[in-house]
């Protein structure tokens, strides 16, 4: 059954309007659903018993179940949903200084099939709805209800290339961000793509706030592709390109994501050909601690050597951060809850 947080507050206007009710409790249904956090019909109580069982004969409101959930020492909290068909995808709330995060996944499993990821250890089964994404968000949102806190900002870095998932992942975000909606300010909600270049162009051309972040993971061309299979299909040259016109078409900082991965992308000779490549740009890079997966070879560097790489992009004027870690003592690489779970054997 389709879900209502399919729809954004324009389109549940109009499916009220479909229904030849005023257009009026379309909105009433969104209040229902985003300001009071409502997970039965029933409750909304300004509807008459005919218009909600009218709603009820045709909609789901909340197409997630909660399966498992970790929590970490430092906060960090996986959610572990399973939707209608059975499927299992991965939520992450993080903690930091200035409010609450939540990790959303676009998609179940991944195709992209990134050397280094668990995410891609099993093929793409489907696109996620964009009630799903939504779900992921009010689902931990209704936690956090319970002690008055709040969701400050989202990312869309779980399983999943959200750019291969592009108009459900358009209509998620302009629910979450809308004032009616759960009003998460669109500087506040930041989208995470491997590279899917015609989706940069479509991106930049939106015209948003949100901010994009790109995994780039290597600063040549040559060794982007052995790591990232995209790259084949769109070539580094090509992405650059297309993130230059994102920044023409938007006046926002550009972030990267690099992963050092010891011993493979993390010499100076990488540090200083990244520093080139982004020469110009108004660019931030993150460098990202790898989380090791059992499936996978690759190793972490150590702080003092991911200090040495910052170092050097420092002095050639790049500017970057170290990302923290987070959730250390869980599961705590991308996909790794569903994948230990899906090798018990449950779900899909
Ligand atoms: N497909 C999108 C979003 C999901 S991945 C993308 O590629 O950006 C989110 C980020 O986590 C990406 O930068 C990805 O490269 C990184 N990542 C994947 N596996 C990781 C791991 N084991 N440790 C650290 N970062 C990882």
């Amino acid at each position: 059954m389709q879900s209502l947080y399919d729809f954004t507050y324009e389109q549940m206007r109009d499916l009220a309007e479909s229904f030849g009710w005023k257009k009026f409790r379309g909105h009433q249904i969104f209040q229902w659903l985003y300001r009071e956090r409502v997970t039965d019909f029933d409750a909304m109580t300004n509807l008459s018993k005919d218009t909600r069982e009218i709603l009820k004969a045709h909609y789901s409101i909340d197409p997630l179940r909660l399966v498992r959930k970790q929590v970490s020492h430092d906060g960090t909290t996986k959610f572990l949903f399973a939707t209608e068909d059975g499927s299992l995808l991965e939520s992450v709330m993080m903690v930091f200084d200035y409010g609450k995060s939540v990790c959303v996944s676009s998609q179940v499993g991944c195709n992209m099939g990134c050397a280094f990821c668990a995410s891609g250890l099993t093929k793409k089964k489907r696109d996620l709805t964009s009630g799903e994404m939504v779900a992921q968000v009010l689902k931990i949102q209704r936690e956090l209800d319970k002690t008055n806190d709040r969701l400050s900002h989202i990312v869309v870095m779980g399983t999943g290339e959200p750019f291969d998932n592009y108009e459900n992942l358009m209509t998620f975000l302009e629910t979450v961000n809308h004032d009616r909606g759960l009003g998460i300010g669109s500087r506040h909600i930041t989208v995470s793509t491997c590279g899917i270049v015609p989706r940069i162009y479509d991106f930049s051309k939106a015209h948003t706030q949100y901010n994009l972040a790109i995994s780039l993971h290597a600063p040549n061309q040559a060794l982007r592709q052995e790591l990232m299979p995209v790259s084949k299909a769109y070539p580094l040259d090509e992405l650059m390109e297309a993130i230059r016109f994102y920044g023409q078409e938007n006046n926002r900082r550009l972030t990267f994501e690099y992963i050092l991965l010891k011993g493979v992308n993390d010499q100076p000779e990488h540090a200083r050909q990244l520093a080139k490549l982004l020469k110009g740009l108004n660019a931030y890079v993150n460098l990202i601690p790898y989380n090791s997966v059992d499936e996978k070879q690759f190793k972490s560097v150590k702080h003092d050597e991911a200090m040495v790489f910052y170092d050097l992009l420092m002095k050639n004027h790049v500017r970057a951060t170290i990302r923290k870690e987070h959730g250390q003592d869980i599961d705590a690489a991308c996909g790794q809850l569903r994948i230990n779970e899906l090798k018990k054997g449950n779900g899909q």
